[in-house]
């Protein structure tokens, strides 16, 4: 009789940095073998999958044709929650699961989007620019700079991570609004300190408004030159959750206009942006790679969350936060 025991392999479909592997792979149970796909290209990824039976996915697209070319692949997990680069169709179609992981990304999130917000309202980059260049700004900056006190903090989308925010916003003294396509419940507003606004009126209040939508055909270009025009004149916007949900021409020439102050962008239309995106020029950005659950204490709580969601295929338990398409 054949003692062996399986071993289950697992492909991570990013070419991480050594120090970033050491640390994913410090996380994997026995059981599980792990490999790195060796670059970004189709070949890579084609030999990577040639005998995996999990993809660990962070922003690699899973295609159909890489999907069909996976003769024993029975999981696709995603380490974060979007999986729009996934076609999750073609997957169902071969018995593929696919599987996202909230887990190690809510607080990342939300204390990026108070990062982004205090960037802007203190004119961090400024402020350390001119230290640097033996400028002492101590009195220049004050008129073009704020507090989140008082203000009013609009949430558009209020899942997981709009509620992470909420929560820091309220403890920054900030009133909190949000819009949802499903409401809370009073008792839900009550305890959470927040209140409900219809989307006009969301745009039309916020001095700072932050987007934690989930992506659907709805939500591509939600903030375009018409909702801009809505939104507070001197306003800010924070986008932490996808690049798709904001018409990047029009939010460029609003902020060009001053009708929106300022914007904090850890995501854009395309990632990474062109060296000549006019954004990349602007003073009153404040733009980051993509890295709102990007740490390592959240990579730690992803890595565990995702392993321990491929130990349950192998014990024939029913995994975790499975996306379904009908
Ligand atoms: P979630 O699914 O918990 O919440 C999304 C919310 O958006 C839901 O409550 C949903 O009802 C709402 N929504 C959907 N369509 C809407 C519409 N048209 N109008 C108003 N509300 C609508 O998602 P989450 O975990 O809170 O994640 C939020 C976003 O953050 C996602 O886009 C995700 O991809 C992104 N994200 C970014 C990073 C990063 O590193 N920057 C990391 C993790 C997640």
């Amino acid at each position: 009789m054949n003692n062996t025991k399986r071993i289950w392999r697992v492909v991570y479909m990013e070419a991480v940095p050594e120090d970033t592997a050491k640390i994913i792979a410090s996380r994997l149970p026995i059981g599980l073998d792990l490999k790195f796909v060796e670059d970004y290209s189709d070949d890579a990824a084609l030999a990577a999958l040639s005998d995996a039976d999990f993809a660990l996915v962070a922003t690699h697209p899973m295609p159909a044709y890489l999907i069909n070319s996976a003769p024993k692949l029975c999981m696709i997990q995603h380490q974060g929650v979007g999986y729009d680069k996934t076609d999750v169709v073609a997957a169902q179609k071969k018995g593929i699961i696919v599987a996202v992981c909230p887990q190690g990304t809510i607080i990342g999130v939300a204390e990026h989007t108070f990062l982004l917000i205090l960037s802007l309202y203190k004119q961090i980059l400024k402020a350390d620019a001119s230290v640097r260049k033996g400028e002492w700004l101590q009195f220049g900056l004050r008129s073009g700079s704020f507090e989140i006190a008082g203000k009013t903090i609009g949430l558009l989308g209020f899942g997981r991570i709009g509620q992470a925010v909420a929560i820091r916003g309220n403890a920054f003294g900030a009133k909190v609004c949000y819009y949802d396509i499903e409401r809370r419940s009073p008792e839900e507003e009550r305890l959470l300190a927040i209140e409900y606004l219809p989307f006009n009126k969301l745009l039309n209040q916020s001095d700072i408004l932050s987007l934690h939508l989930s992506v659907t055909p709805n939500t591509k270009n939600i903030i375009n030159r018409s909702t801009i025009k809505k939104m507070k004149k001197g306003s800010i916007i924070i986008n932490t959750s996808r690049g798709s949900f904001i018409d990047q021409a029009a939010l460029v020439e609003a902020l060009k206009t001053g009708h929106i102050a300022g914007a904090g962008l850890d995501v854009f239309e395309q990632e990474p942006p062109l060296i000549n995106d006019p954004l990349l020029k602007m003073s009153n950005v404040v733009l980051t790679p993509h890295i709102g659950a990007g740490s390592r204490d959240a990579l730690i709580t992803k890595m565990d969350a995702c392993f321990a969601n491929m130990l349950r295929i192998v014990k024939k338990e029913k995994p975790f936060d499975v996306i379904t398409t009908s």
